[in-house]
């Protein structure tokens, strides 16, 4: 190894203590300078905006020391695992922005594992055990509880050998038997106490089909699936800090090809207001209480990316955070404010009126029709102009109107002037209303000298709000959304998250009439409604966007409270 890679220094994500290790690790020459992470994601379910997380500090931290970070998939379990569920992760991660140098299976190496699987029971190191599952784990014992050791823990070598190769063979039912190694059933670590490595399990697995009636446990699969790969940090969540013990017994056993790979867990990334468990997901998507995974309102990537968040904001907000020893839960607030600030540099600016309300200018010319040059987004000039056409008959929000206007109400009343945004000031001066005396339609005049929405002699209007012209309107459907869970801490109070989902997480406007530019946004493209927040244009259906986030920065607001 180079001297330059053994003493890069870290390129983003801070000093940060997994940094440190890699840094000691190096200067040390531990692993020759090498470094080599790995993302090992179950494909069990579609990736959440945890793993996003994950996945940024295993390729952060490669990438950092010029190393090189791999996609596992952690495919030993075959009933949940699917085909479906690889694809999906390797596009997700990739959308996230990162390449994985290689993309290995842990299925790949079921002979390697069951050869030293012999290779441990040749050492006496492991064990055929004929109990059943539940006798197994309640001999388990506790904390302070002693276990108990199986009648079978002391069989000689050759019968072990015996027995495990006929598990292989198919010759006993699921269940009947598994593979313990034979570690300490005493052991203060109950990851220790002769943990199971091997179970019966006649699952047709998705890449190895139907050649293994026999399975490793996660434990058994995943420091070799490591060891095997030279991976050298081998980077993960707390949860897994007391199975380190486990997988470093495991990996002084063997005969590894590379020196053993080292453990470091970091917190998990939970957020408010959501889930981010597969299992709760999966709950969500199989009960049909939501969409699918990729349902706007899910914390999947695939759920995020329909939404409209740019991967840009997710990376950026995964390394805002940090990293971290001690779990704790994320505002969901400020992920939005990571994902308003992308998009404000890169969305184009359209006028789009959800709940519209008709306004007419009864001094308008008759047929006349205007062009105003709007920009398409203030932030970024390069973006240009689009012409919007403007006539008498328009659209406003129902909101923007107040027939009696309450305190502090600026928008349109009668009597009360307003600008139309990039176009005329106008002054309501009569209503419509429909036989249960709903206002369906506002008169109002328009100032000709106020062109461009311009004040003509220094007059000031309160507000400015939002229009469609209405001969020239695209119809367009949107989906608010609304948090998915009501509580911070979904499920706090009852331990069941489902209790506090917000049966009004969602809300469909069929109504929306747009300007007509809008019909030429890309699907996928996230715009802004000007007022309204940022839109994300349905990846299928013409016509159709998911609101991503509203304009006010409810972060800001977060953390001024907390000062
Ligand atoms: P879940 O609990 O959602 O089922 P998991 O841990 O079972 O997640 P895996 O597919 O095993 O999912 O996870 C792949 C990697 O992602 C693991 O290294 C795991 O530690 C990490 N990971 C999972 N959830 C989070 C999270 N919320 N924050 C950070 N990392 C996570
Ligand atoms: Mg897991």
């Amino acid at each position: 190894m180079s001297q330059s890679r053994a003493t890069a220094s870290p390129a983003s994500s801070a000093n940060d203590f997994i940094n440190d290790i890699i840094s000691a690790d190096n200067a040390q020459g531990t692993y020759a300078g090498r470094v080599q992470t790995r993302f090992p994601p179950e494909p069990n379910g579609r990736l959440h905006i945890g793993h996003a997380k994950a996945i940024t500090v295993d390729f952060d931290s490669a990438q950092n020391y010029d190393g090189i970070c791999n996609l596992r998939f952690d495919d030993t379990n075959p009933e949940t695992e699917e085909t479906e569920f690889v694809d999906s992760i390797i596009t997700d991660v990739r959308w996230l922005g990162f390449e994985p140098a290689d993309i290995f299976y842990a299925s790949d190496y079921f002979e390697q594992l069951y050869q030293w699987a012999e290779y441990l029971i040749g050492k006496g190191l492991a064990y055929v055990d004929e109990q059943d599952s539940e006798t197994i784990s309640a001999q388990r014992g506790g904390y302070g509880k002693p276990g108990i050791e199986s009648p079978f823990r002391n069989r000689g070598i050759e019968e072990n050998l015996d027995q495990f190769r006929r598990m292989r063979a198919g010759e006993f039912a699921d269940g009947s038997r598994v593979l313990r190694a034979k570690i300490d059933m005493n052991h203060e670590n109950m990851q220790l106490r002769d943990p199971v490595l091997y179970r019966i399990r006649r699952g047709h697995h998705h890449r190895t089909h139907d050649a293994w009636v026999i399975y490793p446990t996660y434990d058994w699969a995943h420091g070799q699936s490591d060891a095997i790969e030279g991976v050298t940090h081998s980077l993960c969540t707390l949860e897994f800090a007391s199975h380190r013990p486990l997988y470093d017994w495991c990996l002084e056993q063997l005969p590894l090809p590379f020196e053993k790979p080292k453990q470091i867990e970091f917190a998990r990334l939970e957020l408010t207001h959501t889930v981010t468990s597969k299992r709760r997901l999966a709950k969500l998507v199989d009960n049909g209480i939501l969409d699918g995974w990729d349902d706007p309102r899910m914390p999947t990537l695939a759920g995020l990316r329909k939404r409209g968040y740019p991967a840009s904001a997710i990376v950026a907000f995964c390394r805002g955070i940090g990293v971290s020893k001690t779990n704790s839960r994320q505002a969901i607030e400020e992920l939005e404010s990571y994902v308003r600030r992308d998009l404000n540099k890169v969305a184009q600016r359209r006028m789009a009126v959800l709940r519209p309300i008709k306004l007419t200018l009864t001094n308008w010319p008759e047929g006349q029709v205007e062009y105003f040059e709007l920009m398409n987004n203030p932030e970024n000039p390069d973006d240009g102009t689009r012409k919007v056409a403007f006539t008498g008959e328009l659209f406003i929000e129902s909101e923007d109107f107040a027939e009696v206007p309450p305190p502090k109400f600026f928008r349109l009343s009668l009597g009360r002037e307003v600008r139309l945004r990039g176009a005329y000031f106008v002054t309501a001066t009569d209503l419509v209303t429909d036989d249960q005396g709903n206002v369906v339609e506002v008169l109002a005049t328009y100032d000709p000298a106020s062109k461009g929405g311009n004040s003509p002699d220094g007059r000031k209007v309160k507000s400015t709000i939002h229009w469609v012209c209405r001969p020239y309107a695209v119809p367009v459907n949107v989906a608010l959304y609304d948090r998915l869970f009501t509580t911070t801490v979904p499920g706090d109070a009852t331990g069941e998250p489902l209790d506090d989902l917000n049966p009004d997480s969602r809300e469909l406007l069929n109504v929306c009439l747009a300007e007509a530019a809008l019909a030429e946004t890309e699907p996928g493209e996230v715009v802004q409604f000007e007022r309204l927040g940022y839109f994300a244009a349905d990846p299928q259906q013409e016509l159709f966007f998911h609101r991503t986030v509203g304009l006010r920065d409810e972060w800001a607001a977060i953390q001024k409270r907390q000062r």
